[in-house]
Protein backbone atom coordinates (compact mmCIF):
# COMPACT_ATOMS: atom_id res chain seq x y z
CA UNK A 1 0.00 0.00 0.00
CA UNK A 2 2.86 2.47 1.11
CA UNK A 3 5.73 1.79 -0.73
CA UNK A 4 9.55 0.80 1.03
CA UNK A 5 10.96 4.62 0.00
CA UNK A 6 8.00 6.22 1.72
CA UNK A 7 8.79 4.47 4.99
CA UNK A 8 12.51 4.77 4.93
CA UNK A 9 11.58 8.65 4.46
CA UNK A 10 9.37 8.86 6.95
CA UNK A 11 11.43 7.08 9.67
CA UNK A 12 14.74 8.67 8.61
CA UNK A 13 13.38 12.14 8.88
CA UNK A 14 11.69 11.18 12.65
CA UNK A 15 14.65 9.94 14.07
CA UNK A 16 16.71 13.52 12.96
CA UNK A 17 13.54 15.42 14.85
CA UNK A 18 13.65 13.91 18.36
CA UNK A 19 14.96 16.62 19.96
CA UNK A 20 11.94 18.67 18.78
CA UNK A 21 10.01 16.53 19.60
CA UNK A 22 11.40 16.16 23.48
CA UNK A 23 10.60 20.04 23.50
CA UNK A 24 6.77 19.39 22.32
CA UNK A 25 6.87 16.40 25.07
CA UNK A 26 8.26 19.23 28.00
CA UNK A 27 5.39 21.61 26.58
CA UNK A 28 3.12 19.22 26.71
CA UNK A 29 3.75 18.83 30.28
CA UNK A 30 3.73 22.14 31.21
CA UNK A 31 0.24 22.60 29.19
CA UNK A 32 -1.39 19.61 30.92
CA UNK A 33 -0.49 20.66 34.97
CA UNK A 34 -1.74 24.13 33.59
CA UNK A 35 -5.24 22.87 32.81
CA UNK A 36 -5.29 19.97 35.89
CA UNK A 37 -4.69 22.50 38.21
CA UNK A 38 -7.65 24.55 36.48
CA UNK A 39 -9.68 21.53 37.10
CA UNK A 40 -8.71 21.76 40.61
CA UNK A 41 -9.28 25.01 41.48
CA UNK A 42 -12.61 25.26 39.80
CA UNK A 43 -13.55 21.57 41.73
CA UNK A 44 -14.55 19.97 38.52
CA UNK A 45 -17.36 17.37 39.36
CA UNK A 46 -20.08 15.36 37.41
CA UNK A 47 -22.14 17.54 38.52
CA UNK A 48 -20.82 20.17 35.69
CA UNK A 49 -21.58 17.66 33.18
CA UNK A 50 -25.30 18.30 33.77
CA UNK A 51 -26.66 21.10 31.19
CA UNK A 52 -29.50 23.27 30.46
CA UNK A 53 -32.42 23.61 27.83
CA UNK A 54 -34.30 26.40 26.97
CA UNK A 55 -33.42 30.19 28.15
CA UNK A 56 -30.40 28.53 30.07
CA UNK A 57 -30.46 30.15 33.28
CA UNK A 58 -28.57 29.22 36.01
CA UNK A 59 -26.17 27.23 33.91
CA UNK A 60 -23.51 25.46 36.75
CA UNK A 61 -21.13 23.35 33.91
CA UNK A 62 -20.61 26.41 31.62
CA UNK A 63 -20.02 28.72 34.65
CA UNK A 64 -17.85 26.46 35.73
CA UNK A 65 -16.44 25.22 31.81
CA UNK A 66 -16.04 29.48 31.65
CA UNK A 67 -13.47 29.44 34.73
CA UNK A 68 -11.43 26.61 34.00
CA UNK A 69 -10.89 28.40 30.32
CA UNK A 70 -9.99 31.90 31.78
CA UNK A 71 -7.41 30.05 34.03
CA UNK A 72 -5.95 28.39 31.46
CA UNK A 73 -5.53 31.02 29.53
CA UNK A 74 -4.14 33.35 32.20
CA UNK A 75 -7.05 35.58 31.70
CA UNK A 76 -9.07 37.46 34.05
CA UNK A 77 -12.42 35.75 32.75
CA UNK A 78 -13.84 34.20 29.52
CA UNK A 79 -17.19 33.53 27.22
CA UNK A 80 -16.80 29.94 26.11
CA UNK A 81 -20.24 29.45 23.82
CA UNK A 82 -21.16 26.91 21.66
CA UNK A 83 -23.70 29.68 20.55
CA UNK A 84 -20.73 31.30 18.45
CA UNK A 85 -20.81 29.27 15.60
CA UNK A 86 -17.11 29.79 14.92
CA UNK A 87 -14.04 31.80 15.81
CA UNK A 88 -14.90 34.41 12.88
CA UNK A 89 -18.61 34.69 14.46
CA UNK A 90 -16.65 35.66 18.22
CA UNK A 91 -14.43 37.59 16.33
CA UNK A 92 -17.24 39.53 14.52
CA UNK A 93 -18.97 39.63 18.33
CA UNK A 94 -16.10 40.92 20.29
CA UNK A 95 -15.56 43.65 17.36
CA UNK A 96 -19.20 44.76 17.36
CA UNK A 97 -19.48 44.94 20.96
CA UNK A 98 -16.08 46.99 21.33
CA UNK A 99 -16.38 49.50 18.54
CA UNK A 100 -19.01 52.32 18.53
CA UNK A 101 -19.88 54.81 15.34
CA UNK A 102 -16.77 57.10 15.15
CA UNK A 103 -14.40 54.72 16.60
CA UNK A 104 -11.29 53.72 14.58
CA UNK A 105 -9.94 50.34 14.73
CA UNK A 106 -6.32 49.42 13.55
CA UNK A 107 -4.75 46.74 12.56
CA UNK A 108 -1.21 46.33 13.09
CA UNK A 109 -0.58 43.01 11.11
CA UNK A 110 -1.61 43.79 7.62
CA UNK A 111 -4.75 42.57 6.35
CA UNK A 112 -6.70 40.66 8.61
CA UNK A 113 -7.46 36.75 8.32
CA UNK A 114 -10.35 36.74 5.63
CA UNK A 115 -14.00 36.17 6.64
CA UNK A 116 -13.11 39.38 8.62
CA UNK A 117 -13.38 41.65 5.38
CA UNK A 118 -17.15 41.54 5.35
CA UNK A 119 -17.13 42.22 9.00
CA UNK A 120 -14.90 45.45 8.69
CA UNK A 121 -15.93 46.70 5.49
CA UNK A 122 -12.78 46.06 3.56
CA UNK A 123 -15.13 44.03 1.46
CA UNK A 124 -18.15 45.88 1.15
CA UNK A 125 -21.21 44.74 3.13
CA UNK A 126 -24.20 47.02 4.43
CA UNK A 127 -23.87 45.15 7.35
CA UNK A 128 -20.37 45.70 8.27
CA UNK A 129 -18.57 47.90 10.80
CA UNK A 130 -17.77 50.34 8.29
CA UNK A 131 -21.81 50.65 7.69
CA UNK A 132 -22.34 51.02 11.30
CA UNK A 133 -19.72 54.36 10.82
CA UNK A 134 -16.92 52.80 12.16
CA UNK A 135 -13.70 53.53 10.34
CA UNK A 136 -10.78 50.92 9.69
CA UNK A 137 -6.96 51.42 9.09
CA UNK A 138 -4.16 49.17 9.24
CA UNK A 139 -0.28 48.50 9.19
CA UNK A 140 1.51 45.94 7.51
CA UNK A 141 4.55 43.78 9.14
CA UNK A 142 8.19 44.04 7.90
CA UNK A 143 10.45 41.47 7.79
CA UNK A 144 7.54 39.53 9.39
CA UNK A 145 8.05 41.57 12.69
CA UNK A 146 5.89 44.74 13.77
CA UNK A 147 6.39 47.95 12.49
CA UNK A 148 7.12 49.92 15.75
CA UNK A 149 7.62 53.45 14.78
CA UNK A 150 4.78 53.69 12.22
CA UNK A 151 2.80 52.03 15.25
CA UNK A 152 3.94 54.46 17.60
CA UNK A 153 3.38 57.48 15.05
CA UNK A 154 0.11 56.30 14.14
CA UNK A 155 -0.98 56.32 17.87
CA UNK A 156 0.33 59.81 18.53
CA UNK A 157 -1.54 60.82 15.84
CA UNK A 158 -4.74 59.46 16.05
CA UNK A 159 -7.30 58.09 18.49
CA UNK A 160 -7.79 54.71 18.02
CA UNK A 161 -9.96 52.45 20.22
CA UNK A 162 -9.03 49.26 19.21
CA UNK A 163 -6.06 47.34 17.34
CA UNK A 164 -5.78 43.73 15.90
CA UNK A 165 -3.18 41.75 16.02
CA UNK A 166 -3.46 38.34 14.19
CA UNK A 167 -1.29 35.85 15.31
CA UNK A 168 -1.54 33.07 12.44
CA UNK A 169 -0.64 34.13 9.66
CA UNK A 170 -3.79 33.05 7.85
CA UNK A 171 -3.63 32.53 4.07
CA UNK A 172 -0.57 34.56 3.87
CA UNK A 173 3.41 33.57 3.65
CA UNK A 174 4.00 35.51 6.66
CA UNK A 175 5.68 33.86 9.65
CA UNK A 176 3.43 33.70 12.43
CA UNK A 177 3.74 35.62 15.76
CA UNK A 178 5.68 34.55 18.49
CA UNK A 179 4.91 35.20 21.88
CA UNK A 180 8.04 37.07 22.52
CA UNK A 181 7.33 39.33 19.68
CA UNK A 182 3.79 39.87 20.79
CA UNK A 183 4.88 40.81 24.13
CA UNK A 184 6.97 43.32 22.80
CA UNK A 185 4.66 44.91 21.04
CA UNK A 186 2.14 45.06 23.47
CA UNK A 187 4.71 47.12 25.32
CA UNK A 188 5.39 49.60 22.75
CA UNK A 189 1.71 50.30 22.00
CA UNK A 190 1.38 51.03 25.96
CA UNK A 191 4.15 53.52 25.87
CA UNK A 192 2.22 55.85 24.04
CA UNK A 193 -1.46 54.60 24.77
CA UNK A 194 -3.14 53.56 27.80
CA UNK A 195 -6.36 53.21 26.91
CA UNK A 196 -6.39 51.20 23.15
CA UNK A 197 -7.99 48.56 23.47
CA UNK A 198 -5.48 45.04 22.38
CA UNK A 199 -7.48 42.09 20.84
CA UNK A 200 -5.43 39.62 19.67
CA UNK A 201 -7.11 37.09 16.96
CA UNK A 202 -5.17 33.91 18.33
CA UNK A 203 -6.35 31.47 16.42
CA UNK A 204 -4.64 27.92 16.07
CA UNK A 205 -1.80 29.63 18.65
CA UNK A 206 -3.46 28.06 22.18
CA UNK A 207 -0.64 26.15 24.02
CA UNK A 208 1.72 25.84 21.27
CA UNK A 209 4.02 28.72 23.26
CA UNK A 210 4.31 28.97 27.17
CA UNK A 211 2.17 31.80 27.42
CA UNK A 212 -1.16 33.23 25.81
CA UNK A 213 -1.60 36.70 24.66
CA UNK A 214 -3.12 37.80 27.90
CA UNK A 215 -0.98 37.26 30.26
CA UNK A 216 1.68 39.44 28.13
CA UNK A 217 -0.78 42.17 28.30
CA UNK A 218 -3.40 42.01 25.80
CA UNK A 219 -6.66 42.96 26.87
CA UNK A 220 -8.63 40.40 24.97
CA UNK A 221 -8.26 37.18 23.09
CA UNK A 222 -10.50 35.37 20.24
CA UNK A 223 -9.93 31.44 19.67
CA UNK A 224 -12.65 28.78 17.86
CA UNK A 225 -12.93 25.83 19.54
CA UNK A 226 -13.11 23.22 16.74
CA UNK A 227 -9.05 24.48 17.00
CA UNK A 228 -6.96 23.47 19.69
CA UNK A 229 -8.57 24.37 22.73
CA UNK A 230 -11.62 21.85 21.83
CA UNK A 231 -9.01 19.28 22.12
CA UNK A 232 -10.69 17.41 18.81
CA UNK A 233 -13.80 16.84 21.27
CA UNK A 234 -15.71 20.24 21.53
CA UNK A 235 -18.74 19.59 18.63
CA UNK A 236 -18.68 23.11 18.21
CA UNK A 237 -18.30 27.05 19.49
CA UNK A 238 -15.58 29.69 20.21
CA UNK A 239 -14.45 31.53 23.04
CA UNK A 240 -13.57 35.39 24.02
CA UNK A 241 -10.95 35.76 26.81
CA UNK A 242 -9.44 38.40 29.07
CA UNK A 243 -10.55 41.68 31.11
CA UNK A 244 -13.63 40.95 32.34
CA UNK A 245 -15.46 44.17 31.53
CA UNK A 246 -14.88 43.47 27.79
CA UNK A 247 -15.87 39.97 28.44
CA UNK A 248 -18.83 40.79 29.51
CA UNK A 249 -19.44 43.72 27.32
CA UNK A 250 -18.98 40.93 24.27
CA UNK A 251 -22.15 38.82 26.55
CA UNK A 252 -24.23 41.46 25.68
CA UNK A 253 -24.02 41.43 22.31
CA UNK A 254 -23.74 37.67 21.48
CA UNK A 255 -27.19 37.36 23.73
CA UNK A 256 -29.12 40.70 24.37
CA UNK A 257 -28.32 43.92 26.06
CA UNK A 258 -29.59 42.87 29.93
CA UNK A 259 -29.43 39.63 29.69
CA UNK A 260 -26.05 39.18 28.43
CA UNK A 261 -24.08 35.95 29.72
CA UNK A 262 -26.65 34.77 31.95
CA UNK A 263 -28.67 33.19 29.47
CA UNK A 264 -27.54 30.82 26.74
CA UNK A 265 -28.73 26.87 26.93
CA UNK A 266 -25.64 23.99 26.84
CA UNK A 267 -27.60 21.42 25.84
CA UNK A 268 -25.47 18.97 26.71
CA UNK A 269 -22.11 19.60 25.62
CA UNK A 270 -20.62 20.82 29.22
CA UNK A 271 -19.04 17.63 29.11
CA UNK A 272 -17.61 17.74 25.76
CA UNK A 273 -16.19 21.14 26.25
CA UNK A 274 -14.28 20.58 29.76
CA UNK A 275 -13.15 16.68 27.96
CA UNK A 276 -11.87 18.99 24.60
CA UNK A 277 -9.78 21.48 27.28
CA UNK A 278 -8.49 18.87 28.98
CA UNK A 279 -7.61 16.58 26.02
CA UNK A 280 -5.69 20.40 24.47
CA UNK A 281 -2.28 20.19 25.85
CA UNK A 282 -1.60 16.42 24.21
CA UNK A 283 -3.63 16.95 20.58
CA UNK A 284 -1.70 20.15 20.13
CA UNK A 285 1.45 18.68 21.19
CA UNK A 286 0.55 16.02 18.36
CA UNK A 287 -0.64 18.59 15.80
CA UNK A 288 3.20 20.20 16.30
CA UNK A 289 4.83 16.74 16.10
CA UNK A 290 3.16 16.23 12.76
CA UNK A 291 4.02 20.00 11.62
CA UNK A 292 7.61 19.09 12.35
CA UNK A 293 7.88 15.76 10.74
CA UNK A 294 5.88 17.26 7.64
CA UNK A 295 8.22 20.01 7.36
CA UNK A 296 11.48 17.55 7.81
CA UNK A 297 10.40 15.33 5.01
CA UNK A 298 9.22 17.79 2.53
CA UNK A 299 12.76 19.87 3.40
CA UNK A 300 14.46 16.80 1.97
CA UNK A 301 12.40 16.07 -0.56
CA UNK A 302 13.54 19.96 -1.66
CA UNK A 303 9.98 21.59 -1.15
CA UNK A 304 10.50 25.26 0.51
CA UNK A 305 8.59 24.63 3.91
CA UNK A 306 7.65 27.33 6.46
CA UNK A 307 8.25 27.07 9.14
CA UNK A 308 11.43 24.64 9.30
CA UNK A 309 11.37 21.59 11.24
CA UNK A 310 13.78 22.94 14.20
CA UNK A 311 12.17 26.82 14.10
CA UNK A 312 10.29 27.91 16.96
CA UNK A 313 6.34 27.60 15.95
CA UNK A 314 3.89 30.40 16.88
CA UNK A 315 0.84 27.67 15.74
CA UNK A 316 0.14 24.47 14.31
CA UNK A 317 0.08 25.50 10.73
CA UNK A 318 2.19 23.84 8.27
CA UNK A 319 2.96 25.72 4.52
CA UNK A 320 4.42 24.06 2.22
CA UNK A 321 5.48 25.57 -1.13
CA UNK A 322 4.92 22.92 -4.05
CA UNK A 323 5.28 24.89 -7.10
CA UNK A 324 3.37 23.49 -9.31
CA UNK A 325 -0.50 22.31 -9.20
CA UNK A 326 -0.01 18.84 -9.46
CA UNK A 327 2.54 18.63 -6.50
CA UNK A 328 -0.36 20.36 -4.30
CA UNK A 329 -3.36 18.30 -5.47
CA UNK A 330 -1.41 14.84 -5.01
CA UNK A 331 -0.42 15.73 -1.59
CA UNK A 332 -4.03 17.06 -0.53
CA UNK A 333 -5.73 13.78 -1.66
CA UNK A 334 -2.66 11.92 0.13
CA UNK A 335 -3.56 13.59 3.21
CA UNK A 336 -7.78 12.61 2.24
CA UNK A 337 -6.40 9.00 1.91
CA UNK A 338 -5.24 8.91 5.10
CA UNK A 339 -8.03 10.02 7.11
CA UNK A 340 -10.38 8.24 9.07
CA UNK A 341 -13.51 9.89 7.30
CA UNK A 342 -14.15 9.94 3.62
CA UNK A 343 -11.04 7.96 3.32
CA UNK A 344 -12.23 7.06 -0.55
CA UNK A 345 -13.30 10.60 -1.83
CA UNK A 346 -10.68 12.04 -4.09
CA UNK A 347 -10.45 15.76 -3.33
CA UNK A 348 -10.54 17.72 -6.52
CA UNK A 349 -10.16 22.39 -6.70
CA UNK A 350 -13.45 23.65 -6.30
CA UNK A 351 -14.46 26.97 -6.53
CA UNK A 352 -15.30 27.75 -3.15
CA UNK A 353 -17.57 30.91 -1.39
CA UNK A 354 -15.51 33.90 -0.68
CA UNK A 355 -12.20 32.52 -1.94
CA UNK A 356 -11.10 34.29 -5.63
CA UNK A 357 -8.85 30.78 -6.78
CA UNK A 358 -9.97 27.65 -6.85
CA UNK A 359 -9.05 25.42 -3.60
CA UNK A 360 -8.05 22.10 -2.81
CA UNK A 361 -9.39 20.72 0.19
CA UNK A 362 -8.31 17.84 1.98
CA UNK A 363 -10.49 17.36 5.34
CA UNK A 364 -11.12 13.96 6.85
CA UNK A 365 -12.58 15.01 10.20
CA UNK A 366 -14.98 13.76 12.41
CA UNK A 367 -16.52 17.34 13.15
CA UNK A 368 -17.37 19.25 10.04
CA UNK A 369 -14.69 21.53 9.24
CA UNK A 370 -12.56 20.75 12.04
CA UNK A 371 -8.72 21.97 11.36
CA UNK A 372 -7.16 20.43 15.05
CA UNK A 373 -7.91 16.85 13.42
CA UNK A 374 -5.32 16.80 10.14
CA UNK A 375 -6.60 18.49 7.58
CA UNK A 376 -4.59 20.32 4.35
CA UNK A 377 -5.66 22.79 1.72
CA UNK A 378 -4.47 25.05 -0.54
CA UNK A 379 -5.19 27.46 -3.13
CA UNK A 380 -4.38 26.79 -6.68
CA UNK A 381 -2.62 30.19 -7.36
CA UNK A 382 1.46 30.58 -7.34
CA UNK A 383 3.37 29.52 -5.80
CA UNK A 384 0.71 26.63 -5.09
CA UNK A 385 1.38 26.29 -1.31
CA UNK A 386 -0.31 23.87 1.04
CA UNK A 387 -1.38 24.79 4.42
CA UNK A 388 -1.38 21.67 6.43
CA UNK A 389 -2.28 21.28 10.38
CA UNK A 390 -3.80 19.29 13.34
CA UNK A 391 -3.92 16.19 14.26
CA UNK A 392 -5.48 14.12 16.98
CA UNK A 393 -2.61 11.98 17.86
CA UNK A 394 0.92 12.27 16.55
CA UNK A 395 0.64 8.07 14.87
CA UNK A 396 -2.45 9.12 12.73
CA UNK A 397 -0.98 12.42 12.04
CA UNK A 398 2.10 10.49 10.75
CA UNK A 399 0.43 8.17 8.81
CA UNK A 400 -1.35 10.69 6.93
CA UNK A 401 1.60 12.19 6.15
CA UNK A 402 2.56 8.52 5.07
CA UNK A 403 -0.27 8.78 2.48
CA UNK A 404 0.51 12.03 1.01
CA UNK A 405 4.10 11.37 0.91
CA UNK A 406 3.50 8.37 -0.90
CA UNK A 407 1.58 10.28 -3.51
CA UNK A 408 3.13 12.71 -3.92
CA UNK A 409 6.81 11.07 -4.62
CA UNK A 410 4.88 8.15 -6.77
CA UNK A 411 3.85 11.25 -8.91
CA UNK A 412 0.22 10.22 -8.91
C1 LIG B 1 -9.40 29.81 11.62
C2 LIG B 1 -9.09 31.23 11.80
C3 LIG B 1 -10.09 32.17 12.01
C4 LIG B 1 -11.55 31.88 11.97
O1 LIG B 1 -11.97 30.72 12.55
P1 LIG B 1 -13.26 29.94 12.04
O2 LIG B 1 -13.64 29.15 13.23
O3 LIG B 1 -12.84 29.10 10.87
O4 LIG B 1 -14.29 30.95 11.65
C5 LIG B 1 -9.71 33.49 12.22
N1 LIG B 1 -8.43 33.85 12.20
C6 LIG B 1 -7.44 32.96 11.99
C7 LIG B 1 -6.02 33.43 11.95
C8 LIG B 1 -7.73 31.63 11.78
O5 LIG B 1 -6.75 30.75 11.57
Amino acid sequence: MISYKTYELVNKAEEEVQEEFKKIDELCNRNSLKVLQAFRDNKISTVHFDSTTGYGYDDLGRDATEKVFAQVLGAEDALVRSQFISGSHALSVALFAYLRPGDLMLSITGTPYDTLHEVIGIKENNSSLQAFGVKYDQIELVNNDFDYDAIKNYLKKNKVKLIEIQRSKGYSTRKSLVIDKLEKAIKAIREVDKDVIIMVDNCYCELVNDKEPTEVGADIIVGSLIKNLGGGIAPNGAYIAGRKDLVDLAGERLTLPGEGREVGPTLGINKSLLQGIFMAPSVVASSLKTAILTSKILEDLNYQVEPKWNEERADIVQNIVFGNPKDLVSYCQGIQMGSPIDSFALPEPWDMPGYDDQVVMAAGAFTQGSSIELSCDGPIREPYIAYQQGSLTYAYGRLGVMFAIDRLINNK
